[in-house]
């Protein structure tokens, strides 16, 4: 696999051109060293230090700081030379420029213009790699379509505080994402792929059931980022599959997960009560024809449960 040069990654000797990226093909090509730095051994510590960076907390700033777990994270997302990859928050380029090393094109998305000189460093020569300085969440399909163009896979170490209108962004919305791996918080990761039964069985387990296939990859301990951040995470793989609810109205199968997440201790009955104004005699019979106790909670049905309450007269009336 390509990544093989990245595995030293993040230690750097005395006089590297491209002191991010220490391969075999960059090590200390020409001989000068960045920043005028003299040391034995520079870390990505040392260059965003050495750059003026301030982190940003508030845009969930946690760096990757291990070049195998990045190699990890590129074999996981199953990108190939054939694949266009979008990556949401470019960071200081380090998962960029391995994803670049495997990928036909990258495209990263980074809200911090503070991070431009260093990007203009570490993904110097990298022809295709590009990054585009915008809030992701802010941009409309048609802005991303203009630029990307094409299918592509999502591949991102998440900023976790919107880690979930992140990928619902990309689940949700017409864009034509083949999938999403995705680095999140542990707690996250679970929710993400709970089945029904499950305690982290939520509206977002649902969300990602109804629009792919999703297994958490990789856990992932606090120590690999840096800052550290408070807790540990997983890699999730989302393979997009765009006909699981074909047919189906789609809209209302998530209105009714909604409305049955809402208040998770109501029963099922009473919050379509409130999110349909149907009487509960109606609610209780929409629940019955689908085969369901009127007693029972949203959390206990399954993606065809909400598929099958769907299809009722009284709800998509
Ligand atoms: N990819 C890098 C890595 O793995 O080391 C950085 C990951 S860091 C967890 C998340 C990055 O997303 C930060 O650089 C942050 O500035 C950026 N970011 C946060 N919110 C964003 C948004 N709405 N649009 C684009 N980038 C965003």
């Amino acid at each position: 696999m390509h990544c093989g040069r990245f595995r030293t990654l993040l230690r750097l000797p005395l006089a590297c051109t491209y002191p991010f990226f220490i391969g075999t093909e960059l090590a200390c090509a020409g001989g000068t060293n960045l920043y005028g730095l003299m040391s034995e051994d520079l870390d990505l510590k040392d260059i965003l230090k050495a750059s003026g960076f301030r982190f940003n907390k508030a845009l969930g700033q946690n760096f990757i700081t291990d070049g195998n777990l990045l190699c990890a994270i590129v074999a996981d997302s199953g990108v190939t030379s054939e694949d266009v990859v979008i990556e949401i928050g470019t960071g200081a380029g380090t998962l960029t420029r391995a994803l670049a090393a495997t990928a036909k094109r990258v495209i990263s998305f980074e809200v911090d213009k503070n991070l431009a000189p260093v990007l203009d460093l570490s993904l110097k020569g990298i022809e295709n790699a590009e990054v585009v300085f915008r809030d992701i969440l802010r941009m409309t399909d048609e802005e991303l379509t203009a630029i990307v163009g094409c299918p592509f896979k999502v591949v991102a170490n998440l900023p976790y505080y919107v880690t979930t209108p992140m990928i619902l962004r990309f689940l949700e919305s017409e864009l034509p994402s083949l999938s999403l791996t995705v680095m999140v918080q542990k707690e996250v990761a679970d929710r993400l792929v709970a089945n029904v039964g499950s305690p982290d069985y939520s509206s977002i387990s649902l969300a990602v059931q109804a629009a792919g296939n999703a297994r958490i990859t990789r856990a992932v301990g606090k120590k690999m980022f840096y800052p550290m951040p408070s807790v540990d995470s997983a890699v999730v793989r989302i393979d997009v599959d765009r006909n699981k609810l074909s047919g189906e109205n789609v809209a209302l199968v998530k209105k009714i997960i909604r409305a049955a997440f809402a208040m998770r201790r109501k029963t099922l009955v009473n919050n379509l009560v409130v999110a349909f104004g149907v009487s509960k005699a109606e609610g209780t019979a929409i629940v019955e024809d689908v085969g369901l106790s009127p007693l029972v909670r949203g959390e206990a049905l399954s993606l065809s449960d909400f598929v099958a309450l769907s299809r009722s007269p009284l709800l998509c009336r």
